[in-house]
């Protein structure tokens, strides 16, 4: 079915619930209301020359016109560029050529970015680029005057042309490990992931999400509105970015039953210093995801946030995002130390990356996806596309994985990111989680320098627990004797920040590229 099918039998089934508050924007709608508003900017952007198969970008950070845009590009067929609001002109200029977006919706500026300034630079550059429409303007106001001028037919007939396998979104990845690429997605892929995602949540119409990810990324937009919207679960939006204090102060007066997060964020949330003061009894769930999940912090959400069964989702963007999630309910260890089982209805597997075979039970290799959430490609490039997509259908993900007996999978990191020290395989999340465990270390992150010696090098960065000193002396003697000597930093760098995506990520990439100029 496509994603407008399925928020009419929701709104059917739950009218007076709440579907949609924006905390930051004072904004609440029920589904009924929130159906009204999605079909009359439906109407509004056929009304504006939006048609069937035009892409319309959206660069904008989190606010209830986002999802409104989400829905609505995919009633009337179009396909929605998800923006990174982070982009600047250099960034906006490829991505508009590259999806050759005519329609853009954004702020007029965000914080001290002048998003209408770039936009208006860029303009010149990019030939595909009609329109655009400036949100908190009159532009907005105009945009929705215009509606009215569409019947229920028009409407019905832009609909009718609407199929559940064509491509409704491109979104650009993360770009952790290079140039983002954009992601062609179908009705199909997402709103089917989204609605197995709130089966694991076991979410109810009962539920109200924290969703403090961005919508630019399949976490907010999938994991996020498409697994509420196909349950009659509530959105929440806390704030236009991340913010640890909203966050958790939107958890408590919204009273949510769920919330989401990337490690760096959950870590961010307990170590506030009046963490203790916000109520959070309403939590029960929620999704970490994105980047390896630390097991102490994993711990710490269940019994310090009251997110007895916080799960683990296991994706990527060009997988709609989640192929394997943990389920409410399973062994503790599990729970807290893998990603979970494969997602109902799909398949994963584990292969030895250079003969492509798949490989015994407990042996590390590449992660393998196959099934409906297997992306058409990527926009406008199928070479790149062949690269991971192989013959027998099967997404190959560059990320490391061990399946045990019982089908959990652990994520040990993406192959790029492996060290090799004099001919040693290191992972660095095993040091990560070994250095996790030092009571002054609140967060680390663990890379490969070029050595002329060993080939590479160990490199640690580490962001140490608010007023605390700690030396390199200290952290040597902690691995004395706990990890092999091989897996022992030689590098120590202590950091305030790591250097991120917008989604949250950590960029080893850019890490190193720092790391070599310092060394050197
Ligand atoms: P790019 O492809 O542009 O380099 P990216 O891969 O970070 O960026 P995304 O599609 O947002 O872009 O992220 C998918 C990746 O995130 C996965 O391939 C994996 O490396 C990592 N990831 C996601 N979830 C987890 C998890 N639970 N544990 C460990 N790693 C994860
Ligand atoms: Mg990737």
């Amino acid at each position: 079915e496509t994603i407008g099918e399925n928020l009419r039998k929701t709104v059917e089934k739950y009218p007076n619930n709440d579907a949609l508050i924006s905390v930051h924007q004072n904004y609440r709608a029920t589904y009924k209301q929130f159906y009204q508003e999605v079909i009359h900017l439906a109407k509004s952007l056929l009304a504006d020359g939006v048609q069937f198969g035009d892409r319309v970008g959206i660069w904008s950070p989190n606010r209830y016109e986002w999802t409104l845009v989400q829905y609505a590009t995919a009633e009337i067929g179009a396909i929605l560029v998800n923006l990174n609001p982070a982009y600047r002109v250099h960034e906006l200029k490829f991505a508009i050529n590259q999806s050759e977006i005519s329609y853009v919706i954004c702020p007029v500026k965000y914080k001290t970015s002048a998003y209408k300034k770039m936009l208006e630079e860029v303009d010149e550059n990019c030939i595909s680029l009609k329109k655009a429409v400036y949100l908190d303007t009159a532009d907005w106001e105009n945009l929705l005057k215009k509606g009215h001028t569409i019947s229920d037919a028009q409407l019905e007939e832009a609909i009718a042309k609407t199929d559940f396998d064509q491509a409704i979104n491109i979104q650009y990845t993360s770009g952790t490990t290079g140039f983002p690429k954009g992601v062609t997605l179908s009705h199909h892929n997402v709103l089917n992931n989204g609605y197995f995602i709130a089966r694991r949540l076991e979410y109810t119409d009962a539920d109200r999400v924290c969703i403090p990810v961005p919508f630019y990324h399949c976490f907010g937009m999938v994991i996020g509105n498409l697994a509420c919207t196909s349950h009659g679960a509530c959105m929440v939006i806390p704030n236009d970015s991340f913010n640890a204090e909203k966050t958790l102060s939107a958890v408590e007066k919204e009273k949510c039953t769920s919330l989401y997060g990337v490690p760096t964020m959950f870590i961010a949330e307990l170590s506030l210093d009046n963490f203790k003061d916000y109520n959070l009894s309403s939590l029960r769930t929620g999704v970490m995801a994105g980047a390896t999940c630390p097991e102490e912090i994993m711990k710490r959400v269940q019994s310090e946030m009251n997110m007895k069964d916080v799960t683990v989702c296991y994706g990527m963007t060009e997988t709609s995002p989640v192929s394997l999630q943990t389920k409410i309910g399973a062994p503790l260890k599990k729970q807290v130390a893998t990603v979970g089982t494969v997602m109902e209805h799909l398949e994963v597997k584990i292969i030895d990356p250079e003969t492509g075979k798949t490989l015994p039970i407990g042996k590390e290799g590449e992660l393998c996806t196959r099934g409906y959430s297997v992306m058409l490609g990527y926009w406008n490039n199928p070479e790149t596309t062949q690269q991971v997509i192989d013959a027998s259908r099967w997404m190959h993900s560059g990320d490391l994985a061990v399946m045990d007996a019982e089908g959990y999978v652990s994520i040990s990191g993406r192959i790029k990111d492996l060290i090799i020290r004099g001919g040693e395989n290191i992972s660095p999340k095993s040091i990560e989680e070994f250095l996790y465990t030092h009571p002054k270390i609140l967060d680390i992150q663990v890379i490969g320098v070029p050595s002329e010696k060993y080939g590479e090098e160990i490199m640690a960065w580490i962001k140490l627990h608010q007023n605390v000193q700690c030396t390199e002396a200290e952290l040597l003697a902690f691995c004395k004797n706990q990890i092999a000597h091989y897996a022992v930093p030689k590098y120590w760098k202590f950091v305030n920040d790591f250097p991120m995506t917008v989604s949250g990520k950590i960029r080893k990439v850019e890490m190193r590229e720092i790391a070599i100029k310092e060394i050197v």
